[in-house]
Formats: C-alpha cells, structure tokens, sequence
C-alpha cells in the first residue's frame, strides 16, 4: 500500500467558529505561523451560523413588533393588527448569514490561512485525517506541531420518547412560519431569548421549567423580576415541572399545521404546534478520537485544559464551548464561580484564541499570556434585556462574608414607558443592583436589566474590570436623562 501523504503546517486549528478563526487569524495574519483550519460546516460556526447572529437579528425583529405597539401610546395611528412576513425576514436573515461565511472565508484567506472544509479526526497523535464534505469523502491527512481544537458544541436533545419531533435553536433558525403555539422546555438563556422573541411577536407560548423560576444561574433580582414579567406579558410558565415522557407527532406540516401532543411525566398533556429543547448544550467532541493523542476529558465530554488552553497532550490545545472550562477550575475566580456549568461565550473563545496565539507564536514577552477568566460581562437578549458581571449576590454573601458586602439597588420606569398605561408601565421595569465588598466598597457584581442594558453594560464592564469601586462610580458626572444615570447616583 502506498504512503499516506501527510501534509504539515506548523498551526493546525479543528473548528473554524469563534474561537478557531480568532486564534487562526492572529497565528497567521500576525506572526506568519502556516496555518489551517478544518471546518466540518459553515465558516464561522455557531455564533455566525446558528447562534449571536441570526438570534439578535431576530431579537431585533421582534422589538419591532414591540416598539410599533408602543408607538400607538405617543399619538401614532398603528393599526391594531400589525402584519408581518416571518417568511421574507428569513430570507434576508439567511442571505445576510451567508455574506458572513464569505466575509470569514475571505479573511482567512487575505491573511494566509488554509481552509479545508471537511470532517477532521486523529488517526496519530500529532496527525488529523479530514474526510471531505464536499460529496467526495476525500481523506487527506495533515500534521503540525501546534493543534487546536475548536470544535464548539451542540444543543442537547434528552431522551423522551419522540423527542425528535421537536426542535432544538438550530431548528428555530429554519423556522419559516410561525406556530400559533409553542412550548420551550429549558430555563437558561437559549429558552429565555427565543420564548421572549416569538411571544414578543404575539406567539402562545409556554414555558416549562424545574424551579420556581428561569436564569438560576442569575443574580435572584434577575431571576424573580423576569419570570413575573414574562408571565406578566402572557407567556405561561409551567413551574416545577417534572418534564415530558413522550412527544408524539399528531400531524406534520409547517407553521400552525403542526401538531404535537407532550405528555408530562405526571399525565399532564398540551398540544402545541412547535416544541422546543433549550437544556444545555453538548461538546462536539464524538467524532475526534480524542483517544488516540491521550487529550482527557471531564465526564461531561468536555476538554479538560489549564489555564493557558493547554490540554493534558503537548501540543495539543483547546478552548471555547469544546472546553466548558468555567466548570472545570472550580473556586479559582469569580467568574469561575459565576459562570456555574455556563457554556462560554463567543467573545470569551475569541479573547482565548486569540492569548494562545500570542503565547504559541508572539514575541517573547507574550509566552505567559493567558485570557483572564474573571469579570466577563454577559447579557441575555431577552425582552427586557438582562446585563450582568461579576458576582450575584449569594455568591458575594458567600465569598465576603454579609458583614463584608454593601448593595445599593433601585427599580424604577424608564420614561420611554411615561405614556404607556399604568397596567403596562409596571410591566416594563428597570432594576439595577450594585455589590460592593470590603471597606473600599469595591464592585464585584452589577446586575441590570431594562431597556437598553445590553449597550449599557459594555462600559459598566470596563470599570469592573478596572476594579472600580463605588466611589468611582459616583465620582462620574451623570449624564442626563438616561436610564444608566442611575448607576452612578445610587444611594
Ligand atoms: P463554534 O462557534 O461552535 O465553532 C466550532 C466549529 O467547529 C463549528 O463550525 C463546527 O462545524 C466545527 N467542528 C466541530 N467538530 C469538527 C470536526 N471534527 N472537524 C471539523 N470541524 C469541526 N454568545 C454570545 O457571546 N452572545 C450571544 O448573543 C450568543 N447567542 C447565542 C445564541 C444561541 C442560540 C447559541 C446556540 C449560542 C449563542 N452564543 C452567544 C454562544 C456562542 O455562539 C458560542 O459561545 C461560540 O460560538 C463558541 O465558539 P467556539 O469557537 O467555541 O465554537
Ligand atoms: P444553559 O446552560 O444556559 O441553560 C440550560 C438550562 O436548562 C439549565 O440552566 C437548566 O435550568 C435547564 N435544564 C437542564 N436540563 C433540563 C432538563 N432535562 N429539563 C428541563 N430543563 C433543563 O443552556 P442554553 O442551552 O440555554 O445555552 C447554552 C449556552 O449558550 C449558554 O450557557 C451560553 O453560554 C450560550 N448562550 C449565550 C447567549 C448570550 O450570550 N446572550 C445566548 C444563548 C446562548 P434549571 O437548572 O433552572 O432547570
């Protein structure tokens, strides 16, 4: 048989996401490493293809609908049945998603990389076999001395019985008719942003979840004022339940055609038109025969790695969703406590990426780079907006000590909502919550939800990070009137 031929390189990145493109790009287009990536689907990967992207243009599609409604409180003549086309919204979502895998591709290739779009698996290891996805199944083999896997997730489907009628947020985005009725079964921030943006657009939607309410993981203020006000707006949260054991297809078809009856293991039975999994997300990690170069891994499938992206095989790096790597250095920061079982996110994997980079083929002065882990602003694109960074407040309580932390809260109506009715202003609240610790009152969690927060936090973020203390906040001239005034007035 003849010799494999093996191509090299000396940066081979698995993935060609987030955090595979940031690090690639900055491993080649900086400091001229030979580099490659493989990528098994549409360049860019989740965030671009099924994840940030299409879901904020849907967001944005959504306060639309909101904000026309709103328009008729401000003297505006809006007709009581507004119409829209979810089909040609799609459509240009879709093509506008597409230009993006352009743009990546041709970014990758002004700055020298390789790109192979097929399915990458170590045979040895320190050498990869891609198996083309072109239709061909081409097996080409490669070997470098720096690997990287970028391999990113996917949404976890459970095991009821027919649970595959049902969609999971890679579904959502082929949605072209919308269901008159949907259940969205999960309470992090994949349920909580797609409930928001089709209930948002006058979809009956219903929510099951464990607890008593949805984004645990959040600061408790978050968590009560935003179940309450999703109810409050007419989605139907099913509390404590105790999940489906069978999902049977009653009818198929798109849209309102769609039939599904779930049958909750307590007896309890809905039929609705859609159904779908927001539980988690899972590394991508099956296919890769991790075996072979010895690269450990947690009992959840994720990569195990240091705090420099190193896996337990030299050479062999990894980061981004593949790692869950909050999880995996318990008590080590605060954000590490913060993040609990939280799947990254897209700018965390590019921050990463782009530290390893600078650590594998950067000057000297950058081989103990690393991504700081603590204080990673995050918002939930839910409806309102949620911000947070830092720590909730039990977590505080907890770490400080009660005798040890300052809150300063406040909960107030933007004036946007000053001519709404009474009965919908006090559905629509604005609450921001500061935690400050030790004597200098510095602050080590910002909780805000409201109209605008996702901007608002951006530079918020920046003074955490710093370390800025209250009397920072305050010391910062208001500016007026805005809703994020408040944050450096609060008493
Ligand atoms: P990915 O972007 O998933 O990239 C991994 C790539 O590897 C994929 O393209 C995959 O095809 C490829 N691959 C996998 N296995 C192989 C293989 N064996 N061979 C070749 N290629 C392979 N984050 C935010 O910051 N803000 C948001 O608003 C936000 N919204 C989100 C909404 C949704 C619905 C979802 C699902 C996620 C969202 N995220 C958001 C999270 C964000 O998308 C991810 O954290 C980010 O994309 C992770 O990047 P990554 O590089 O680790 O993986
Ligand atoms: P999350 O981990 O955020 O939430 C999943 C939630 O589903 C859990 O918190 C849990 O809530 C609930 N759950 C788990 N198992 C079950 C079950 N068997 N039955 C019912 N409910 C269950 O995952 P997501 O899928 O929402 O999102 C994945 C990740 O993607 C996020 O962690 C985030 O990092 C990223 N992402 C980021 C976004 C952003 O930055 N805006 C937006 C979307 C995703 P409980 O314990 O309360 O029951």
């Amino acid at each position: 048989m003849a010799p494999v031929e093996t191509k090299t390189y000396d940066y081979i990145v698995i993935g060609g996401g987030s955090g595979g493109s940031g690090s690639a790009r900055r491993a080649s287009g900086w400091y001229g490493a030979k580099t490659l990536i493989v990528e098994s689907g549409r360049s860019g990967g989740t965030c671009v293809n099924v994840g940030c992207v299409p879901k904020k243009m849907t967001w944005n599609f959504a306060s639309i609908n909101e904000n026309l409604h709103a328009a008729r409180h401000y003297g505006y003549a809006v007709d009581d049945n507004i119409k829209f086309d979810y089909a040609y919204f799609k459509s240009i979502r879709d093509s506008r998603i597409q230009r993006l895998n352009g743009a990546y591709e041709n970014n990758w290739g002004k700055e020298g990389i390789d790109l192979v779009h097929g399915r990458a698996r170590f045979v040895e290891p320190k050498v990869i076999e891609v198996t083309s996805t072109d239709g061909s199944e081409t097996k080409t083999r490669y070997t470098a001395k720096h690997f990287l896997i970028a391999a990113g997730g996917h949404p976890i489907i459970p095991g009821v019985e027919g649970a595959e009628h049902g969609i999971t947020s890679d579904g959502f985005f082929e949605i072209e008719e919308l269901p008159k009725k949907w259940a969205v079964v999960g309470a992090g921030y994949i349920a909580v942003e797609l409930a928001g943006v089709l209930a948002a657009v006058g979809v009956e939607t219903h929510m099951f979840i464990r607890g008593d309410t949805f984004l645990r993981k959040f600061d408790p203020m978050i968590q009560e004022t935003m179940t309450a006000r999703y109810e409050a707006v007419g989605i139907k949260i099913h509390r404590q339940h105790k999940g489906f054991k069978e999902v049977q297809l009653l009818k198929e078809g798109k849209g309102a055609e769609k039939v599904l009856k779930l049958i909750g293991v307590e007896g309890d039975e809905i039929e609705v038109n859609e159904l779908l999994w927001a539980i988690g997300r899972a590394p991508e990690v099956e296919d890769l025969k991790l075996e072979i170069p010895g690269v450990k891994q947690a009992r959840s499938g994720h990569i195990i790695v240091d705090a420099f992206q190193n896996t337990s095989a030299e050479g062999i790096y990894a980061l981004g969703d593949v790692t869950g790597q909050a999880e995996l250095t318990p008590g080590k920061s605060f954000t590490t406590i913060y993040l609990g079982n939280f799947v990254l996110t897209r700018e965390v994997a590019i921050a990463a990426g782009r530290q390893l980079s600078n650590r594998l083929f950067g000057p000297p002065e950058f081989k103990t780079a690393k991504l700081s882990y603590e204080n990673i602003p995050t918002v939930v694109f839910s409806h309102p907006e949620v911000g947070t960074i830092g720590l909730t407040e039990p977590q505080a309580r907890q770490r400080f000590g009660d005798d040890k932390i300052k809150i300063y809260k406040t909960k107030f109506t933007n004036m946007f909502y000053d001519f709404f009715p009474d009965e919908e202003k006090k559905h629509n609240p604005t609450q921001m919550k500061i935690i400050c610790a030790g004597p200098e009152e510095k602050v080590v969690g910002l909780h805000i939800l409201g109209l605008g927060v996702g901007e608002m936090l951006q530079g918020f973020g920046v003074a955490v990070k710093m370390g800025a203390t209250k009397q920072d906040f305050d010391s910062c001239v208001a500016i007026h009137p805005t809703a994020a005034e408040e944050l450096v007035t609060m008493r």
